[in-house]
C-alpha cells in the first residue's frame, strides 16, 4: 500500500440492503461512487479488500443477544426494526462488513499504511444502541471502531466528531463513559432524536469528554464556522488525540429533505478540510471519515468527493447548489454557554 494515499471501503454487498422509497436506500453509495468515478477521484484512492466483522469485534458494543436476533430476524427475510429502520436478508451482512471493513481502515490509517480514509458504508451507525437498531442504523460502525484503536498500540485517545445533523446518540451512549474518547457533535435541536442538549456531557470519569452542540433551524456556514473555532477545534486541541475519527452526515445542507439546517456545500469544504488540518496539528494527519447520513443525491456525492479531495490535498472543490437565500439566526448565546460550561 501507498502511504501517502487515502483509503476508502466500499462492497457491493451495501447496495443490497436496500428499500425502495426509503430515504437511506441504495441509491445514496451509487451517486457517491458515480460521482467520485465522474470526477477522476476513485482512481487516486486505494479501496480496501472487505471482510465482514468477527462477533468479538462488534460485541465491543453490542450485546450479543442483540446480534444473534439480528442474523435470524434478517436471515429470515427481515422487516422493520423500529418505525424507521428496515432490514432484509442482505442486511445483517451488509452491517457486518460496513464493520469490519472500517475497523481495518482504520487499522490501517492507525498503522500508517495509509495517510487517512473515507469509509464508505451503509448502514450508518451513530444511531445505533447496544441492545436495539435504531433511526436506520443497525451497528455503531465508527463507536467499534474508536474503542478498538484503543486496543491498537500508540492510541491512547480517540475523538470523534460528528456533523450529522442528527445527534449521535447512538455513539454518545456506547462511548460516552469512556474517558479517553471524546465525542462532539453539531446537531440540529430540538430534533431527532432528542438527544444532544447542552447538558450532556459526560458523567463520573468521563466527564467533560462529551461536548454537545444543539443548534436551533436555520444555522448555516457561519454559525458551524463560530462552532468550530470556539468550540470543536479548541476541544480537539486540548484533548489531543492519537487519531480523529468522523461521522460525516451530509443532511444538514440547507436542500436536505429530511432536515432544517442551512450549510452550504462550501461550507461542508470547510468544516472537512479543518478537521483534516487539525488531525495534521494534532494526531500526524490521522483521520478517517465515515459515512452517516445525507439524502439528496447531489449534495452527498458532492460533498462526499469534496471531502476526498480535502483528504487527497486536493484544493478544488465543487459547490453547484450554492448558498440558502435566508439568513442565519445567531448561536452567540449558545457559543458563550458552551465556552463556560466546558471551561475553553
Ligand atoms: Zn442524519
Amino acid at each position: 500500500m501507498n502511504k501517502s494515499t487515502t483509503g476508502i471501503t466500499f462492497d457491493p454487498i451495501f447496495l443490497k440492503h436496500d428499500q425502495t422509497g426509503h430515504p437511506e436506500n441504495a441509491k445514496r453509495l451509487e451517486s457517491i461512487i458515480r460521482r467520485l468515478k465522474e470526477k477522476g477521484l476513485l482512481d487516486k484512492v486505494i479501496q480496501l479488500k472487505s471482510r465482514p466483522a468477527d462477533i468479538d469485534e462488534i460485541t465491543i458494543c453490542h450485546a450479543k443477544e442483540y446480534i444473534k436476533y439480528l442474523k435470524e430476524f434478517c436471515e429470515k427475510g427481515g422487516g422493520y426494526l423500529d418505525p424507521d429502520t428496515y432490514s432484509n436478508k442482505n442486511s445483517f451482512i451488509a452491517a457486518s462488513i460496513a464493520v469490519g471493513s472500517s475497523v481495518d481502515l482504520t487499522k490501517d490509517v492507525i498503522e500508517g499504511q495509509l495517510k487517512n480514509g473515507f469509509a464508505l458504508l451503509r448502514p450508518p451507525g451513530h444511531h445505533a444502541l447496544a441492545n436495539r437498531s435504531m433511526g436506520f442504523c443497525l451497528f455503531g460502525n465508527i463507536a467499534i471502531a474508536a474503542k478498538l484503536s484503543l486496543t491498537q498500540s500508540g492510541i491512547k485517545k480517540v475523538a470523534i466528531v460528528d456533523f450529522d445533523v442528527h445527534h449521535g446518540n447512538g455513539t454518545q451512549a456506547l462511548v460516552g463513559d469512556d474517558p479517553n474518547i471524546l465525542f462532539i457533535s453539531t446537531h440540529q435541536y430540538p430534533f431527532y432524536p432528542g438527544t444532544g442538549s447542552i447538558r450532556e456531557i459526560g458523567q463520573g470519569v468521563a466527564e467533560g469528554t462529551i461536548v454537545n452542540i444543539p443548534l436551533q433551524a436555520g444555522v448555516g456556514d457561519k454559525g458551524f464556522k463560530l462552532a468550530y473555532e470556539k468550540i470543536v477545534i479548541p476541544s480537539l486541541e486540548r484533548f489531543k488525540p492519537d487519531l480523529i475519527l468522523v461521522s460525516a452526515g451530509y443532511d444538514a445542507h440547507w436542500d436536505d429533505p429530511l432536515a432544517n439546517l442551512s450549510l452550504s456545500l462550501t461550507g461542508y469544504n470547510w468544516i472537512s478540510r479543518e478537521l483534516i488540518y487539525s488531525a495534521e496539528r494534532i494526531c500526524g494527519g490521522k483521520i478517517v471519515f465515515f459515512l452517516e447520513g445525507g439524502y439528496n443525491l447531489e449534495v452527498l456525492s458532492n460533498g462526499v468527493a469534496n471531502t476526498i479531495r480535502g483528504l487527497l490535498g486536493i484544493k478544488s472543490f465543487d459547490d453547484p447548489l450554492g448558498k440558502p437565500n435566508d439568513d442565519e439566526p445567531n448561536i452567540d448565546k449558545v457559543i458563550n454557554e458552551l465556552i463556560k460550561i466546558h471551561s475553553l
